[in-house]
């Protein structure tokens, strides 16, 4: 983002506009969190700002600020479409091609909206007029805050962006644990401490609320571990069945693919969640040091993400997917025993 970008935003955004929020299919902390922080920015400057999620969220991230605002594309599809279409401004955030939007590719390619693209995932498409993109950056949130201090309005962040900001950091970063959380993201916490967020309870809301069959679910996955030495790879299956058994919801298995990764000597590790509905296995992958689950979702898996964090998916079955994951693993055991 070059300083004459940046004054061309300032002067864009200093007369109200009517501005779209997207973000990426099945939205994440981090996802919601640098939206509805963006929306609360934009809306102390009077413009008409709306939120729009390609699906459904998890309950722990419905009692952000606003939250209730947010349209969800796949059940408002005309209202959603219309706003699209007639925007003058489009951010598009925590994504880097417009296919991760899911079904909402179409319209936002259509609309003559100007595109802001504020992402940190790799390999970044061309289609917003600002690409605004790093991929050392550990969260989205922490761009909107830079992208905030870049118009020069820090003094006005209040306590509902820094609550949502502080959501989305603290999420993709595993709460401030992972190599991507810098000093600078530490004095950027600090700051938005200062400003209003709640820590402790930020943690609880997003945390500490499980319901005991979630739990249950948790000890299922851990109980399908299965780890394969000489790859040093963790994996976990979770079956439609047994996702019914304990009846499922959107976000019970966020973060469970993070416990392979705690084994000693392992570098690799990924979930495999059959969706008997889209006819799909949705896949998460997690690794340590220089392998890249990016680039190992990309090349099979029709995915990508992050060097250590990333997710695809297959059209196998269930069976399959695991077959070839299994069949492929050997190909990089050098790469995963260099770590
Ligand atoms: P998660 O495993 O938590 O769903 O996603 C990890 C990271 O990979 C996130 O940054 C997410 O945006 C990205 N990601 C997840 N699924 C996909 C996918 O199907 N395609 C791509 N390109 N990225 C994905
Ligand atoms: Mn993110």
């Amino acid at each position: 983002m070059t300083k004459q970008n940046i004054e061309h935003l300032k002067q864009l955004l200093s007369t109200p506009k009517d501005i779209v929020i997207v973000s990426h299919k099945n939205p994440d902390g981090d996802a919601i969190g640098s939206s509805l922080g963006l929306y609360h920015f934009l809306k102390k400057y009077n413009h008409k700002v709306t939120v729009i999620m390609p699906n459904d969220y998890p309950d722990f991230l419905k009692w952000m600020p606003d939250e209730t605002v947010i349209l969800k594309h796949d059940s408002q599809t005309k209202e959603s479409n219309a706003i699209i279409q007639k925007a003058e401004i489009i951010f598009t955030l925590d994504f880097n091609a417009l296919n991760r939007s899911g079904n909402m590719e179409t319209v936002l390619g259509e609309s003559n909206g100007l595109k802001i693209m504020i992402d940190h995932h790799q390999k970044p498409d061309g289609y917003a007029t600002y690409t605004f993109s790093d991929v050392n950056m550990s969260s989205t949130c922490e761009m909107v805050y830079d992208f905030i201090d870049l118009l020069g309005e820090l003094k006005n962040i209040n306590s509902n962006i820094a609550t949502c900001l502080y959501t989305g950091i603290m999420t993709d970063t595993g709460s401030f644990r992972f190599p991507s959380t810098t000093s600078k993201t530490h004095q950027v916490i600090a700051h938005l401490i200062e400003k209003g967020a709640n820590n402790a309870q930020i943690h609880n809301n997003i945390y500490d609320t499980n319901s005991y069959e979630r739990l249950q679910l948790l000890g299922c996955a851990l109980n399908n571990l299965k780890v394969i030495p000489e790859s040093r790879t963790a994996y976990i299956v979770l079956s439609q069945e047994e996702l019914n058994k304990y009846n499922y919801k959107k976000g019970d298995t966020e973060g469970v693919v993070n416990y392979g990764l705690s084994l000693n000597n392992v570098v690799l590790s990924a979930i495999f969640i059959e969706d008997k509905q889209e006819g799909i296995v949705k896949i998460s992958l997690r690794s340590k040091g220089a392998f890249s689950v990016n680039e190992f979702s990309r090349a099979h898996f029709n995915g990508g993400g992050h060097t250590n964090a990333a997710g695809g998916k297959s059209d196998l079955s269930l069976s399959d997917t695991i077959e070839k994951f299994i069949s492929i693993l050997p190909k990089y055991n050098k790469a995963l025993n260099n770590e």
